[in-house]
């Protein structure tokens, strides 16, 4: 009699078993990670923290939002970006520092990990969100990159929104560049995420440093340098001395050491953060990998970045190095 009954009990147990094997299977790991720039922070009070935690968290909403419904990590990246470069704390779009000319000159670029494709625009002064822009690059051109008069034509080709020069005007971000050579606006904005179909992208927005030369192009819009994404890797964007990152390469430096030397993404950007220390730059990177693991390092004081995906609850950080 008492057979059956433990043959049912087994019998139950195990097919239980197996729906929450298979119902794992199913479930894709999926998040984003942004960045709102690295350096010191050393003129932040809890005010203004507020406000980046608040700038930041709009942008995870946003990006997590489109990725819960099953969206896509393009769309993901894109739509935080761009929440970014509308708000005049961050240094892209809206916020964009001012030239050694007092003009401001834009870089954004977008990377898409599935098709290996990017896009990206260059020393632009009247696209409202450049980052748009750099998508429409890769998407609609043969090409990757396009820079200031032709990357504006193109955008009013495709009716991508240009404004009058003006709407970037910023008192603050001139008295920076009349003030100092020194006073560098931080806050560059980025992005890395995967979707639920394990596609990898990432983007970077910014209005370069703080005086820089007219004509200077940073390591933002560069592939490789600003912006990577490689599916079965990872999505990466950086934020700090541009220079260096394009001397080594750093965004897709973080991928490669993965797919050549098998680390892990803790342990490749550990590498590429020390990589960048030893060369003397400051600056940090974001990243995620194809498994939804999520990495924020920087050797700067502070990092502002914010980070949710299914497995970690959202988190947003400054100052602490984890
Ligand atoms: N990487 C940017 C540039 O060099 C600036 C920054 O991230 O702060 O243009």
């Amino acid at each position: 009699m008492e057979r059956p009954i433990i043959k049912i009990i087994l019998i139950t147990l195990f097919s239980l078993m197996v729906g929450v094997i298979e119902s794992n299977d199913e479930v894709s790991n999926f998040g984003i990670v942004i960045h709102g720039g690295a350096g010191s922070f050393s003129d932040l009070d809890e005010k203004a923290i507020n406000s980046y935690e608040t700038g930041i968290n709009e942008a995870l909403s946003a990006g997590y939002k489109i990725l819960e419904q099953g969206g896509s990590s393009l769309d993901a990246v894109t739509a935080a970006v761009v929440i970014l470069e509308d708000l005049p704390l961050f240094n892209a779009g809206k916020g964009s520092v001012y030239t050694e000319m007092e003009t401001q000159e834009m870089d954004s670029s977008i990377m898409d990990g599935e098709s290996g494709k990017g896009g990206a625009v260059a020393g632009v002064s009247k696209v409202k969100n450049p980052v748009l822009l750099a998508r429409k690059v890769m998407e609609k051109t043969e090409h990757v990159m396009l820079i200031s008069s032709g990357a504006e034509k193109f955008a009013k080709e495709i009716g991508i929104e240009l404004v009058d020069p003006s709407y970037f005007y910023s008192e603050k971000n001139l008295k920076r560049v009349r003030k100092s050579k020194e006073d560098e606006k931080l806050g560059t904005v980025g992005a890395a995420a995967l979707d639920q179909s394990g596609n990898l992208a990432a983007a970077t927005s910014t209005g370069g440093r703080t005086n820089k030369m007219t004509g200077r192009v940073g390591d933002s819009p560069i592939l490789g340098a600003g912006t990577w994404a490689q599916n079965g890797l990872c999505a990466v964007s950086g934020t700090g001395h541009g220079e260096y990152f394009m001397r080594l390469l750093t965004a897709a430096d973080v991928c490669k050491l993965m797919e050549y030397s098998g680390l892990s993404l803790e342990e490749s950007t550990n590498l590429v953060v020390s990589k960048l220390t030893q060369a003397g730059a400051e600056g940090g990177i974001i990243s995620i990998d194809s498994n939804g693991n999520i990495s924020a390092k920087f050797n700067t004081k502070g990092m502002a970045r914010g980070y949710q995906t299914n497995q970690i609850p959202r988190t947003f950080r400054v100052y602490k190095k984890n």
